[in-house]
């Protein structure tokens, strides 16, 4: 079969809920994955960021097979003798009371947003059925009933009303209009993305995580930080708020958890929040499986271990520097932090992101545009300054042939 026979049967059969890049993946190692052709491309997507230890890395696979021929799944209906392995490690990895294991970031979103509830009736003293979350203009949470329901992009939500209600959208990176929506003393909980991922790499000012923490513990709002993409090394930082020395009161985690092997999200947080959930009131049949705990255990290991964190941040620099020599009009602008970067697009000739994708991929390296006019470079950890570079004069040959 062909890369068309591929996407053909795929059309076919499956949901037209994504619009792929016309490229048929077979294998994937470190920084590379290849064709069903055996050409070879860089991942500068690395699954949304969920590749952050590198394709199937071997430590995280072999956790992964040894597990899963001992036991994998025995629902939370009763113990296993791996969980909590799992959650002490976790939790003293980003230093919290307790952790909430789910599979994916929307659940992890979902979970997070109950918690932040529960807490506000039973903690905060907010009459019951009243409590609202601040959300961001611009967010990406997931694709659930409720995280629609929080989302501005009418690509999200538009057409799967009704909507769940006890959501206020404030402007990304406006501590003005936080500070006066926080006036509200409904208010339980302000959700964020560090960096607005989806919405393209949105960078805030710096100081802006730090003043909305403040602002929120100044009203008794749980300050909820939304790391499923950002968290994880990806920014430079194990966590993106580590750059503001902000420690959130729950911390949402997902994708590189688990380094793409397997669907893991985590929320965090200490006990006078997290245990305001009690049995029977959430739960999840894969959550917290005993195969979900040895990848996460491996995983979080490996981004130590190879310094990760420390990878992204002196690789981004020069990532940045290196895009901003582009002397194309159609780069607009440079953008990110650590490995995760942006570029904006200007289309030329009525070429846009979209075509400067598949001329990417043509010329060997795969990423993917967010909205029309953005496309974002988020390579696994890693990639070495060699191929940083190599990957770098990929970029810039395709868009200055435009
Ligand atoms: N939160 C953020 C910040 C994300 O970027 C994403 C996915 O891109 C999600 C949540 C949802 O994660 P999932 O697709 O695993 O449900």
């Amino acid at each position: 079969m062909k890369s068309q026979d591929y996407i053909s049967r795929e059309d076919k059969y499956g949901a037209h809920n994504y619009h792929p890049l016309p490229v048929v993946l077979d294998r994937g190692e470190g920084v590379f994955v290849w064709d069903v052709e055996d050409k070879r491309y860089f991942d500068f997507l690395s699954a949304y960021s969920a590749v952050n230890q590198g394709h199937c890395n071997p430590k995280i696979v072999d956790a992964m097979i040894e597990q899963s021929k001992k036991l994998t799944l025995t629902s939370r209906a009763f113990y296993n003798s791996v969980l909590g392995e799992y959650e002490e490690y976790v939790t003293k990895y980003f230093g919290y009371d307790k952790v909430l294991p789910m599979n994916s970031g929307a659940e992890g979103d979902e979970t997070a947003l109950k918690l932040c509830r529960k807490w506000a009736y039973e903690k905060k003293g907010i009459a019951e059925n009243e409590a609202k979350i601040i959300v961001c203009e611009g967010n990406f949470h997931g694709r659930t009933i409720t995280i629609i329901s929080m989302s501005t992009d009418p690509d999200s939500y538009k057409g799967f009303g009704p909507y769940t209600p006890g959501f206020i959208t404030v402007p990304y990176n406006d501590l003005s209009a936080l500070e006066k929506a926080l006036e509200d003393p409904n208010v339980a909980g302000f959700l964020v993305e560090p960096i607005q991922g989806e919405a393209g790499v949105y960078v805030p000012e710096d100081g802006y995580i730090k003043k909305a923490y403040d602002l929120c513990k100044k009203k008794n709002v749980l300050f909820i930080a939304d790391e499923v993409q950002t968290g994880i090394a990806r920014t430079g930082k194990m966590l993106a708020c580590d750059h503001e020395n902000v420690r959130p009161d729950i911390l949402i985690l997902g994708k590189a958890l688990s380094g793409g092997v397997y669907p893991v999200s985590a929320v965090l947080a200490d006990d006078d929040i997290m245990l305001t959930i009690k049995p029977g009131e959430h739960g999840s049949t894969f959550g917290g499986n005993p195969v979900a705990a040895k990848v996460a255990i491996a995983a979080l290991k490996v981004v130590k271990e190879e310094k990760l964190a420390d990878n992204a941040a002196r690789l981004g620099e020069i990532f940045r520097k290196e895009m901003k020599k582009i002397n194309s009009p159609m780069v607009e602008l440079v953008r990110g932090k650590g490995l995760l970067n942006a570029i904006i697009i200007r289309p030329k000739d009525g070429k846009t992101a979209w075509d400067v994708c598949v001329a990417l991929k043509e010329n060997g390296l795969l990423a993917k545009p967010t909205h029309e006019h953005i496309i974002r470079f988020a390579p696994p950890l890693v990639i070495t300054e060699d191929q940083i570079m190599e990957a770098a004069n990929i970029i810039k040959k395709t868009i200055l042939a435009f």
